[in-house]
């Protein structure tokens, strides 16, 4: 491992440095160009859910995942020189560990995985101390708050095994220099699919009728006296990004009204495709709405946006479905609305923090579709954001620019995808409370 007094070399330099700087520190701070030192490896701390109660899958459902090689508009999806796994595999949780091992140990690095992440006695927390690289997915984040930072001094490289790095307190990141990238697209259509299964489970009142088959029942009017069609809907997106804009083609031939706010519109052309109507704000767009769903990043300007007074402003037995980040909605106006009737239904799997607590109001309000947050992990999805952190790791590594658009952060400022999408800030506040999930 690295010594500590050569790590702090480098740990302010700034992102084009990102690289050399990396080559810096393995020297050690006495060696120069040519002397790197072979007991210098960097230590990667991964924190990765659990692996299935029932064990690691010895088979799957499907033989394996249809190849995807670029999206809507032209990014490729991730190129690393090589992977070590079979897409369709379980990568996420910790026996996968994303695949990279093999990878890892044969560049000399060291690999610690770990799903004990939330509290001061956690592995994370211990392993963190030394740690040159953590890797961490949104679906159950390692919180990395200017508190971990500081407990970190060798961090350089925070990597989000997703998209949506708002579990990395960003000012810290900014402050201290260290880099923060993500795997832009890689799960964005996974998500908007669920946005769309969350709409008509709710709209089609489908959860319940599942329940009623399940409880041995045949009792049609309970199962339709909350059932609508989704068609002469008004439907809208708060953020028409990737994703909202995936939900915004996949729902034009349901034959509904599509609608949309943004920090920048769309182009004519593309508002014209789609037949979308653009609003200045999230307050015009929830007026006309019948349906709103949640496509925006969690940052400063989008927490808590969600709140009694917008809620109140939306059209009575509106439906309400985000995927993007629980802070963006306050958890008890939420709750209150779907107890009063103002939201006939809230869907989605994104909760603050995560892993919710078990009295998480969420898990009980009336006429809710949660999950936990799966929509972006799906077997399909890891394989492309298992192929993109391994692509930015061997960037890193090998000293070459990570991709413009997986960097959120990078030489003290917003980058990338981050300067375009987000605000700078900390939207890590109050995450300690997932500890809670351990108490019975
Ligand atoms: P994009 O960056 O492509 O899109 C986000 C859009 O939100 C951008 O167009 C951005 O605007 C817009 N936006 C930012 N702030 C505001 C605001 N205050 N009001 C309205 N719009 C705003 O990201 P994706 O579509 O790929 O992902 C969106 C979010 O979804 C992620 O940040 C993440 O939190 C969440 N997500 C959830 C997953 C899950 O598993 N549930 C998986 C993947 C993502 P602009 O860039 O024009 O400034």
């Amino acid at each position: 491992m690295f010594p500590s007094s050569a790590a702090s070399n480098i740990v302010f330099m700034t992102s084009t440095l990102t690289a050399e700087a990396w080559r810096i520190r393995i020297r050690g701070p006495c060696q120069s160009a040519g002397e790197e030192s072979e007991a210098d490896v960097a230590k990667v701390l991964c924190v990765l859910y659990d692996d299935p109660v029932s064990g690691y899958p010895p088979a799957y459902a499907r033989d394996g995942i249809p190849t995807i090689e670029g999206y809507h508009g032209g990014q490729t999806t991730p190129t690393p020189e090589t992977i070590d796994f079979a897409p369709g595999e379980l990568l996420g949780s910790v026996s996968g560990e994303l695949g990279l091992r093999k990878f890892l140990e044969e560049g000399g690095h060291e690999l610690i995985v770990t799903s004990d992440k939330d509290g001061p006695d956690s592995a994370f927390e211990r392993e963190l101390e030394d740690a040159d690289v953590v890797i961490s997915q949104p679906f159950w984040p390692a919180y990395l708050t200017a508190e971990r930072f500081d407990k970190a001094p060798n961090l350089k490289l925070a990597v989000t095994a997703g998209i949506g790095s708002d579990h990395v307190d960003l000012q810290a990141a900014i402050d201290r220099g260290v880099t923060v990238a993500e795997v832009t697209y890689c799960n964005s259509i996974s998500v908007a699919e669920h946005v769309v299964m969350a709409i008509l489970a709710l709209v089609r009142n489908y959860i319940p009728a599942h329940q009623i088959v399940l409880d041995g029942g045949w009792n049609i009017a309970d199962a339709v006296s909350r059932s609508y069609d989704l068609e002469g809907m008004q439907v809208g997106t708060v953020g028409a990004g990737r994703i909202g804009s995936a939900v915004l083609r996949r729902l034009k031939p349901f034959e509904v009204g599509l609608h949309y706010t943004d920090r920048h519109r769309l182009p004519p052309e593309v508002e014209e495709e789609l037949g979308v109507t653009y609003h200045p704000d999230a307050e015009s767009l929830v007026a006309d709405c019948d349906v709103v769903t949640i496509n925006a990043p969690l940052h400063p300007e989008t927490e808590h946006l969600f709140d009694d007074d917008l809620i109140s402003k939306m059209k009575p037995g509106a439906y309400l479905v985000n995927t993007a980040r629980g802070k963006i909605c306050d958890r008890d106006a939420i709750a209150r609305a779907c107890e009063s009737g103002q939201l006939a239904g809230y869907a989605g799997d994104v909760w603050f923090p995560q892993p919710a607590p078990r009295d998480h109001p969420w898990r009980s309000m009336p006429n809710h579709g949660m999950t936990p947050h799966i929509s972006g992990s799906s077997l399909s999805a890891q394989a492309r954001y298992a192929a993109g952190v391994r692509e930015i790791l061997e960037c890193w590594f090998e000293g070459k620019p990570i991709r413009e658009e997986y960097l959120i952060v990078d030489g003290g400022r917003l980058a990338g995808a981050g300067a375009h999408s987000y605000s700078a800030g900390d939207a890590t506040g109050g995450s300690d409370e997932a500890a809670r999930f351990k108490d019975r």
